[in-house]
């Protein structure tokens, strides 16, 4: 088999999906899986499916056009807010979207109107983490405008915590759209189908709150892919953590020095290296690097240190593991290296069936 390549373990995915589904489900919570990470894979989502998901959303419009294509039976959410020159194709592909800029949205009407479709719009409100969302005192104008717009339904509202400053997603913040989200349905008399509440950080809320409110929705891709809440990595219990595996091969292995010889400059990234002396080692060189995956972000499998890489290379202290040329190394990933080998051209992926 080739390498550098993912192992991908769909009966894990089905696992760890259906296991959230209906833990949250269990209180009302519906989730939206997410499949941005493993870059709308058709495979995944019909797991997904399989498991009881009925709405996706991916962050990419590319992504809901591919596991459309490939027969992808569920509904489909944008949740990268829309850029306006993409509004035609987003009202296309996409059933839903998170927008916080009515300038979006009433270019998504214009389409949603011309291709005779109704275009689903969750308004993203900003409390705290400071990435999407418009401020609280907003919401209200942008709900009494959108209620105008042709072929455009409000379909809820939502947050999004945790993801660029790492604000945590707590019963205050959970309160405070709950609040919202009922002083919009009184204010106009509506009934809003859906309040989302975040992403795989909310497990930790979830889990020690007895009252969820309003909150009827959470979006969820890394605890599902890496079996983990996103606050601070902690295993959730009954999740599998090792869904994806990346495999590597030696393609030198040979006794040296740790310390290298000669006077040290600069290295290819810029940087002025410095080294512990192990004396000497079995240094072993696998044939991945920068360009597959996010190096800091991999956890070997076996009793061997990761020394350092380049482009191309992974150079690794093998100690006591007896690493031969053709050998494969297997690894663990967090979600950067699991982003950025997913994006790679040069990573193989193969799937372990459901
Ligand atoms: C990526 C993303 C998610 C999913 O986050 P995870 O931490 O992977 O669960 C949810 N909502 C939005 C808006 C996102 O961009």
């Amino acid at each position: 088999m080739q390498t550098p390549r993912l192992e991908i373990d769909l009966a894990k995915i089905h696992h760890n999906t259906q296991t959230l589904v209906e833990l949250f489900g269990s209180r009302g919570i519906g989730v939206m899986g997410i499949t941005k990470v493993v870059l709308g894979n058709h495979q995944v989502a019909k797991v997904m499916v399989r498991a009881g998901i009925n709405l996706i959303g991916d962050s990419r419009i590319e992504n809901i056009r591919k596991m459309l294509k490939a027969g992808v039976d569920a509904k489909f959410a944008l949740i990268r807010t829309p850029a306006v020159s993409k509004a035609e194709e987003v009202v296309k592909y996409a059933d839903m979207s998170l927008n916080s800029e009515l300038a979006v949205v009433r270019r998504l009407s214009h389409f949603a109107e011309r291709l005779k479709k109704i275009h689903e719009v969750v308004l993203m409100v900003e409390l705290g983490d400071l990435r999407e969302g418009m401020p609280p005192d907003e919401l209200e104008d942008t709900v009494h405008e959108m209620l105008s717009l042709p072929g455009i339904k409000l379909a809820g509202i939502g947050t999004n915590l945790a993801c660029y400053s790492g604000v945590r997603p707590d019963k205050q913040k959970m309160e405070e759209l709950s609040s919202l989200a009922r002083s919009v349905e009184d204010k106009f008399s509506i009934a809003l189908d859906v309040v989302s509440g975040g992403n795989s950080s909310n497990f930790e809320w979830f889990y020690e709150e007895d009252e969820v409110g309003r909150i009827n929705n959470l979006r969820l891709g890394e605890s599902i892919f890496l079996g983990c809440e996103t606050l601070n990595r902690k295993p959730i219990r009954g999740l599998f953590p090792d869904v994806v595996t990346f495999v590597t091969e030696v393609i030198e292995s040979k006794i040296k020095d740790s310390v290298p010889s000669g006077d040290i400059c600069q290295d290819a990234f810029g940087k002025v290296p410095s080294f512990e002396d192990r004396g000497r080692i079995r240094r072993v060189i696998l044939g991945a690097g920068r360009q597959d995956v996010l190096v800091p972000g991999l956890t070997p499998l076996s009793d061997v240190d990761i020394l350092g890489s380049s482009s191309d290379h992974i150079i690794l202290d093998a100690r006591k593991e007896q690493l031969e040329v053709g050998d494969e190394v297997r690894f663990r990933l967090n979600y950067g290296a699991l982003l950025a080998a997913m994006t790679s051209p040069y990573v193989e992926r193969t799937f372990l069936p459901l």
